[in-house]
């Protein structure tokens, strides 16, 4: 269907005037949905494709809204980065993976680790690592079993607070992942300032790759790079064989996509786990 400029631009203005008072009510939303059990978490299964095994799991948070239905985490999370509930969120996931990643280990079906996504608004605040700290050793958390991904956004301003940070959450046992990596917010300087375990690429480098040279040389690039530096890289957003194929033979082993399994609510994902090959 053809628009024409002219409806297009009225549309668009009419569109824009809904995101900005309906960003009011998900903010004032939110206060309930964290209150009433209307958040819950999805797991990712990651798979090693040297290894041809799951080594780990990402969670990721989900709003059943009463009203809305499924709230996906791109329609809320950065507006709770700019209200400050992004602590209580991110709190909540980072609770919930610690009580997962022990069920599933009394279990035997725990691998590696669970990685939690965690606001760069987070990690640029001491009291978020105290809090942290605090509920590490309220629940006697074993942070051996989880991996932090530092989320950027525009909000990066503190880069010395989140470098003396990773290093307290390094210490306690903690591994750390960069998110997104390439894109706008997260770049190669974060590499030198800060101390972290591993790369993630962006979907957005991965999802045309096969068809897309530019795409593949800056893939190869990034992976090159975390050799140098002696970190792990991970490619994200695997939808198919030949993605998968691709990073492999550049020496990108560690995968997540679609094409292994979408997020999983937890009783789907014990499933999916019990009918894997033991390891
Ligand atoms: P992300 O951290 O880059 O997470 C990966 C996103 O890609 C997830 O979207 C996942 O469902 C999706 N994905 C995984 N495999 C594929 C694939 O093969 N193809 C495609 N097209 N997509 C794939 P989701 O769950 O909607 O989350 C979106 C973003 O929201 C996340 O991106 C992350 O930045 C943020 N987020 C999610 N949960 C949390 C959380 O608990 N705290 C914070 N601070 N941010 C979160
Ligand atoms: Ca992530
Ligand atoms: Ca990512
Ligand atoms: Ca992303």
């Amino acid at each position: 269907v053809k628009i024409s400029g002219r409806n297009d631009a009225l549309i668009f203005d009419h569109v824009m005037d809904d995101i900005t008072s309906d960003d009011l009510n998900i903010e004032s939303e939110l206060v309930g949905a964290l209150n009433n059990n209307e958040l819950s978490i999805h797991y990712q299964p990651l798979f090693h494709s040297k290894e041809e095994r799951i080594y780990g799991f990402e969670a990721l948070v989900r709003w059943n809204s009463k009203t809305r239905g499924l709230v996906p985490p791109g329609h809320f999370i950065e507006i709770a980065e700019q209200n400050g509930l992004i602590r209580q969120v991110d709190f909540f996931v980072l609770k919930e993976a610690f009580s997962a990643a022990q069920r599933w280990y009394d279990k035997g079906l725990m691998r590696g680790r669970i990685a939690v996504n965690i606001s760069s608004v987070n990690f640029q605040q001491a009291e978020f690592v105290c809090q942290i700290k605090e509920l590490v050793a309220s629940i006697n958390g074993n942070c051996k079993l989880i991996e932090l991904e530092l989320t950027e956004t525009a909000m990066m301003i503190d880069a010395p607070t989140v470098a003396k940070n990773i290093s307290i959450l390094k210490s306690m046992g903690f591994t750390i992942a960069l998110d997104d990596f390439g894109t706008g917010f997260s770049s190669l300087g974060h590499l030198k300032q800060f101390d972290i375990d591993k790369v993630k690429i962006d979907r957005s480098f991965i999802h045309e790759i096969e068809f897309n040279e530019q795409d593949r040389n800056i893939t190869s690039v990034i992976i090159q790079l975390a050799g140098h530096l002696n970190i792990d890289v991970v490619g994200e957003g695997v939808e198919n064989e030949q993605q998968a194929y691709l990073l492999h033979v550049m020496g990108c082993h560690h995968l997540q996509g679609y094409l292994f399994s979408r997020p999983l609510p937890e009783p789907q994902l014990m499933e999916y786990l019990k009918e894997l090959p033991k390891t």
